[in-house]
């Protein structure tokens, strides 16, 4: 039976790490700041923000949070951003998506400076990810490097195949698994015979958004599993892509939802926040 890989437990080591560098940096007369923008009303975007409050409390930084009504134009975000990018107390800038159908969610994303851009979402931020140049991550692939380092898994010379070509995770996790010398597959809803695919993974990253989506045929044995996954059932539980009980019987090591990948995204918002200001600052630690 697979070892469970405990997502809160990684989070809260890495919050520890964050919190103590928060720390230093405040004796210096430094602070970490972010900065969190939502529009509209959204209640699962609400959930995410407050969030986001609460880890910048846990890790000691300080929070802004910018809520803007429901028809607010693309014209007015940019302004707001505009501000908060020549605000030199303010290290990271997000603006929680989705955002309302009529604002232009590209403009919004590549206005945030890219030394700002705590999502890693900015073109600039992605090329410098392609060339293993970038000091940003994005924040659900880099949870999950996290926690193979963790678990003293050495990515270099294995086959990772990741399921879903997503820009906020498939293809920034493939970049993630190149750096680090894995072989690296990405597979999507055309790839054909994909089990036959998945079946050779040593690292299987699943990051579908279709709950149990990946069966226990499409594993190989002792495979480590990555369930990205965020489902919400009929019922109102949480479930990942992957059909937990079966795969965990034939895996080396799985992640569960909820309490695996999904804790880390908010660690690694904090990580960003963290490197920006020392960029900013010029500190090195
Ligand atoms: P997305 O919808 O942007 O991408 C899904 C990908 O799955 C696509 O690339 C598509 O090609 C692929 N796909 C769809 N059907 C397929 C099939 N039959 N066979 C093979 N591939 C198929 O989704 P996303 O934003 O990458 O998110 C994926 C899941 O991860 C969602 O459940 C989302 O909620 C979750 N998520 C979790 C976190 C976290 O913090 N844990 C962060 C981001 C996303």
């Amino acid at each position: 039976m697979a070892k469970l890989i405990d997502g809160k437990a990684i989070r809260e080591f890495n919050l520890d790490k964050i919190a103590s560098e928060v720390a230093q940096l405040k004796e210096k007369g430094v602070e970490p700041a972010l900065a969190v923008i939502i529009v509209g009303s959204d209640p699962a975007s609400r959930v995410y923000v407050n969030n986001k409050k609460t880890a910048c409390e846990r890790v000691g930084m300080r929070s802004l949070e910018f809520a803007m009504p429901e028809e607010t134009t693309t014209e007015e975000l940019l302004a707001l951003i505009d501000k908060l990018n020549a605000d030199a107390s303010v290290s990271g800038i997000l603006c929680q998506l989705p955002v309302p159908k009529h604002i232009d969610k590209n403009a919004v994303l590549r206005r945030i400076r890219p030394e700002k851009d705590v999502d890693c979402f900015h073109p600039e931020n992605v090329g410098l990810l392609s060339t293993g140049m970038g000091k940003l991550m994005p924040c659900t692939p880099m949870g999950m490097m996290k926690m193979l380092e963790y678990e003293g898994i050495d990515p270099a010379g294995k086959h990772c195949v990741i399921i879903g070509r997503s820009d906020i995770v498939g293809k920034p996790m493939a970049m993630l698994m190149l750096s680090k010398s894995a072989t690296v597959t990405i597979c999507h809803s055309k790839t054909a015979d994909l089990p036959s695919i998945t079946r050779q993974a040593d690292i299987l990253v699943a990051a579908v958004g279709i709950p149990n989506f990946v069966t226990e045929d499409m594993v190989g044995e002792g495979a480590i599993v990555l369930d990205v996954g965020i489902n919400r059932l009929e019922s109102g539980k949480l479930c990942g892509d992957v059909d937990f009980e079966a795969v965990k019987e034939k895996a080396s090591m799985i992640t569960p939802v909820p309490g695996g990948v999904g804790p880390m995204t908010i660690a690694m918002l904090m990580q960003n926040t963290l490197t920006a200001c020392k960029e900013q600052n010029n500190i090195l630690m």
